[in-house]
């Protein structure tokens, strides 16, 4: 509920104990004045309904000071309106005690601040009130030696109805500020002034029967100004209806001609006020109290969605309706938002149409919870990505569920990932292509030297091992520096690449050449001999002999080569040393021939 504004400081609490004290003086005197029965006893006393609403508003100290004032006001009041000293004495004692009943009653100390507004509060008051108001009864006649029916009953309804009429209005006025301002509106002021004019019109003139308007009053202000309004009217009521009745106007003196009736169908003519307004009261304010909680909920809901930057949404399968929260709608940036299901199926992309559709059909079906990621193009066609996170509600009448659901953009995320994953697959085939330029010889595109050395030396590896075998080849073409000569680099080059060709067309699986040097080339044979070798290199000879050299405006060549098969006790450049042995020796033989590499023989 509203916000407790009465908030009482130690040396206030001073001044409220006597403004509350002056107040139950004023109203004891004013209720003695106006509304004395033959009894002696006002119809109603609202003093008691002050007194309580002090106990209850107050602090320690505050109760004290005022049970002090109430003391001298009561016991003041009681002499003035002619009754003796000790009934005065004891009537105080009634007075006091009733109001610290009802606030042990209400809870003590603990019941500082309490809201009578609270369905529950006021039901307990009215308890409260009722408990006090007899036992008040009980001590005004044990202390006044009074044990006359009509005057317990009268002072106990006169109490009651008191800390009925009265506490709630002092302590609604005090607490709730939405109350206040309500009331203290245009609208309370005329509500008031209809009241009281339907107050003047029953108790004024007893012609017509219209005790039945202020009660219809009550209820109207009841709906226009809620619990606080209700309690002010119905005290309104009780003073108007008091006072004229007292002056013999009205219905109530017309038709019951003893006073000491008057004052009983008076106070059960406000009970039933009490009764019949109090239930719808309540429940309006009950009502009023539920909009307002679940008006602050949906308010924290949307400012959280807002801050998560997270709506939701919810289809009814009976009516085909989707519910979209304001955040949802914000995201989704749509007007109007898909309001079926067969729209909302629009909304998504018609990449991921079938699947999201498919996965909703079948969420209702197992009833099981179920995330999605899903492409929903702003209508503009700028690409979104949206997460959604579903729940099947459970409902006890047959027929499909509905589906709940939380929605997210997640288009940020989404093409972080992309270009993320763009750039990894750019960085991947850069390195690769960086790989295969590293290790492809430039003029040739076959392997390079570092390539084919790095063969060398995984073969190396392997023989090492294990039975494994394997021999290589030094092919240096001869003569070039000649063809360079004659007829230019660029025909050089092209013969370079041309021998490359030849080459690479002897290759069979896991063989490989590479060029190693100008115009030099190596040959790997894995599983190989060298005899075995040799037959692959005269083949080399005859396919280079073979090739229609002038046809692609060359100059025929030959190769020297030299064969060298991997010894174990070898490392790598000593096998290289041995095939370029074999290739000194080819040269030197006369060219265009190969020799297989042979450990000079000691002797
Ligand atoms: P030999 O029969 O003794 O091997 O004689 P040769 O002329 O081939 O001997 P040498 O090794 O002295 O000559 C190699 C020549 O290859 C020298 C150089 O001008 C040439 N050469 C090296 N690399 C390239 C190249 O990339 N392109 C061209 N066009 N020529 C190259
Ligand atoms: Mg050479
Ligand atoms: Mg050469």
């Amino acid at each position: 509920m509203g916000r407790q504004k009465f908030a009482v400081s130690a040396g206030s609490e001073l001044t409220w104990a006597i403004i509350f004290s002056l107040g139950w003086l004023v109203c004891a005197m004013i209720a003695l004045e106006l509304t004395q029965g033959a009894d002696g006893l006002a119809a109603v006393w609202p003093s008691s309904g002050i007194f309580v609403a002090a106990l209850l508003l107050l602090g320690p100290r505050g109760r004290k000071l005022t049970s002090i004032g109430v003391a001298l006001a009561s016991f003041a009041a009681n002499m003035w309106s002619g009754v003796g000293v000790l009934p005065s004495v004891g009537y105080t004692i009634a007075n006091l005690i009733e109001g610290w009943l009802v606030f042990v009653l209400m809870g003590g100390g603990r019941a500082e601040h309490v809201l009578l507004a609270r369905p529950l509060n006021l039901l307990r008051f009215a308890a409260s009130a009722l408990v006090g108001g007899i036992a008040s009864a009980i001590m005004a006649g044990i202390l006044s030696s009074n044990f006359d029916t009509v005057f317990l009953t009268s002072w106990m309804s006169t109490v009651t109805l008191g800390m009925l009429v009265v506490t709630p209005v002092v302590m609604f006025l005090h607490q709730d500020e939405a109350h206040e301002t309500r009331m203290l509106s245009l609208r309370g002021f005329w509500t008031f002034v209809f009241v009281a004019l339907t107050a003047l019109a029953a108790f004024g003139q007893a012609e017509f029967p219209l005790l039945i308007l202020p009660l219809v009053a009550i209820s109207i202000t009841t709906a226009a100004l809620g619990l606080s309004g209700a309690m002010v009217a119905l005290l309104l009521v009780t003073a108007i209806g008091s006072v004229l009745t007292m002056f013999d106007l009205g219905p109530v003196g017309a038709f019951f001609p003893p006073v000491e009736q008057q004052v009983l169908v008076f106070q059960v003519y406000l009970l039933a006020l009490l009764v019949s307004t109090l239930p719808v009261a309540l429940s309006l304010a009950r009502n009023r109290r539920d909009l307002e909680e679940i008006a602050t909920s949906k308010r924290l809901l949307e400012a959280a969605e807002r801050a998560a930057k997270v709506g939701h949404w919810r289809h009814d399968p009976d009516t085909d309706a989707i519910y979209w929260s304001e955040e949802a709608g914000r995201m989704l940036a749509r007007d109007p938002l898909p309001a079926t299901l067969t729209e909302m199926a629009e909304m998504f992309h018609e990449d991921d149409r079938p699947r999201v559709m498919g996965l909703l059909a079948g969420a209702r079906h197992t009833g099981i919870p179920f995330i999605f990621e899903a492409r929903i193009d702003s209508p503009d066609g700028t690409p979104g990505y949206f997460e959604c996170r579903n729940e099947v509600e459970t409902n006890t009448r047959h027929g499909p569920a509905i589906i709940f659901g939380t929605i997210m953009d997640v288009t940020e995320r989404t093409e972080a990932m992309r270009e993320l994953e763009q750039a990894k697959l750019r960085a991947e085939t850069e390195a690769a292509e960086v790989r295969i330029l590293a290790e492809t010889d430039h003029l040739t595109g076959i392997p390079n030297r570092r390539k084919v050395l790095s063969r060398i030396g995984g073969q190396i590896a392997k023989a090492f091992s294990g039975r494994h075998r394997f021999t290589i080849a030094m092919i240096d073409i001869d003569h070039f520096k000649t063809i360079n000569d004659r007829f230019g680099h660029e025909i050089g080059d092209l013969t370079l690449v041309k021998v490359s060709q030849v080459l690479e067309a002897h290759l069979r699986s896991g063989e490989m050449v590479g060029r190693v040097g100008g115009e030099e080339f190596l040959f790997v044979w894995p599983g190989s001999d060298a005899l075995a070798a040799r037959e692959r290199c005269l083949a080399i000879g005859r396919a280079l002999a073979a090739t229609e050299w002038h046809k692609a405006g060359l100059e025929p060549v030959t190769v020297s080569i030299g064969i060298a098969e991997y010894d174990v006790r070898w490392d790598e450049s000593q096998l290289l040393r041995s095939a370029d042995d074999a290739l000194y020796r080819a040269k030197h033989a006369g060219r265009a021939r190969c020799v297989i590499y042979e450990e000079p023989a000691v002797i």
